[in-house]
C-alpha cells in the first residue's frame, strides 16, 4: 500500500529541523533511516502531515572523539556503528548490538538515533546504550538537554523526547579496556530479540569489579539487570561465580508472554544470556 500525501522537507542543518518541526503541526514526524517509520506510513497506521528528513545533516553522521566520550550521531546507521573502529574500541557492545540488528539491508539504512527514537522493547541498540551509560541528546527550540539512557524511555515506542525535538547524538563515556559482549537470542537469525542481553564488565585482580547489563524484551522498555550486577561484582572470574550471579538478570522484570515464550521462560532464558556475556565480557569464553 502506498503511504498517504504528506510534505517532505530535507533540512541541511539540525537548527533547520528544528524549526521545521516548530513550523509543522502537531502531525509533524521526523524521518531517520525510515526502517520502521516507512512500514507504519506504507500500512497507513500513521498519515504526518510533513515529514522531515534528517538525511542531508552531514553533523549527524559523524562519530567523534570528545575528551572521554565517544559522540555518535543519530543518523550513524548499524552498518557504520558496527565497523567503525573508535565504537569498536570505545563502546564494542555497542557495534555488537547494531551487528545484530535485522538484515544488512535493514543496517545499511536502519540509525541509531532512529532505534531509540522508536523505542522497541525488542530492539538490540536501547540496551546497549544503557549498559554502556549512554546520555541521549535532545535538541529543540529552547536548545539542547541531555538524558541519561536510562530515564529516556518511558514504555514501549515511547520516550521522554518532545514532538519539537531531533534525537542529535549518543554520548558515551569511553570504557577502553572494559570487556564486551552482546548476547541475543532470536526465533530465526536476522529477526528481533526474544531476548537479549548486553554485558559491559571492568576486571581487576581476577575479579569482576564492575558490571553493567542491559535487558531486551524483558519489560515494556529496555531494562538494566541491577540484581545480577550487584550480585556480580567482586565474583572471581570463574564460570560457576559468574553463572551464579548471571541467574538473577530476570529479577524484577516483566517480560511480555507471546508465542515466542512465557515470561518464565524469558526470565531463564536472561539468566543463561547474562552468563554468556558476562562469561564472554571477562576473557573467560572467546
Ligand atoms: C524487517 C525488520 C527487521 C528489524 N529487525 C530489527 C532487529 O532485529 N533489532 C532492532 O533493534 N531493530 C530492528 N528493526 C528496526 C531497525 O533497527 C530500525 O532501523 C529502527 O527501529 C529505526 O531506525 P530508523 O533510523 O530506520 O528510524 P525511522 O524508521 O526513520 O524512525 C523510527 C521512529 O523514530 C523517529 N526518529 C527517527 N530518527 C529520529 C531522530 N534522530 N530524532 C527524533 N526522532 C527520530 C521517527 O519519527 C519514527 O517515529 C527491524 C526493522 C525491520 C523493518
Amino acid at each position: 500500500m502506498r503511504p498517504v500525501a504528506f510534505d517532505y522537507t530535507a533540512p541541511s542543518s539540525v537548527a533547520e529541523a528544528v524549526q521545521a518541526l516548530a513550523d509543522g503541526d502537531d502531525d509533524t514526524t521526523v524521518l531517520g533511516g525510515g526502517q520502521s517509520l516507512m512500514p507504519v506510513l506504507r500500512m497507513r497506521m500513521a498519515d504526518p502531515s510533513t515529514v522531515v528528513d534528517l538525511s542531508r545533516i552531514p553533523e549527524l553522521r559523524e562519530v567523534r572523539e570528545d575528551g572521554d566520550h565517544l559522540v555518535i550521531g543519530a543518523m550513524v546507521t548499524h552498518h557504520v556503528a558496527a565497523h567503525d573502529p573508535l565504537v569498536a574500541e570505545h563502546a564494542g557492545v555497542l557495534g555488537q548490538a547494531a551487528a545484530a540488528v535485522g538484515d544488512p539491508q535493514i543496517r545499511y539504512r536502519g540509525t541509531i538515533g532512529g532505534a531509540l527514537a522508536h523505542a522497541d522493547p525488542a530492539g538490540d541498540i536501547g540496551p546497549a546504550v544503557l549498559a554502556l551509560d549512554g546520555v541521549i541528546e535532545l535538541t529543540g527550540p529552547s536548545g539542547t538537554r541531555s538524558v541519561p539512557a536510562g530515564e529516556f524511555f518511558a514504555g514501549p515506542f515511547t520516550t521522554v523526547r518532545d514532538e519539537g525535538e531531533v534525537l542529535t547524538a549518543i554520548r558515551i563515556p569511553k570504557h577502553t579496556g572494559w570487556g564486551m559482549q552482546y548476547e541475543k537470542f532470536s526465533v530465526v537469525s536476522q529477526s528481533w530479540a526474544i531476548v537479549a542481553v548486553a554485558a559491559v564488565v571492568r576486571v581487576e585482580g581476577g575479579a569482576v569489579a564492575e558490571c553493567r547489563l542491559g535487558l531486551s524484551n524483558m519489560g515494556s522498555t529496555p531494562l538494566r539487570a541491577s540484581a545480577a550486577e550487584s550480585a556480580m561484582t567482586g565474583r572471581s572470574v570463574e564460570a560457576s561465580a559468574l553463572e551464579e550471579a548471571a541467574a538473577l538478570a530476570g529479577e524484577g522484570t516483566e517480560p511480555p508472554e507471546d508465542p515466542a515464550g512465557t515470561p518464565a521462560y524469558r526470565r531463564h532464558l536472561a539468566g543463561v544470556l547474562a552468563g554468556r556475556a558476562v562469561a564472554g565480557a571477562a576473557g573467560l569464553t572467546g
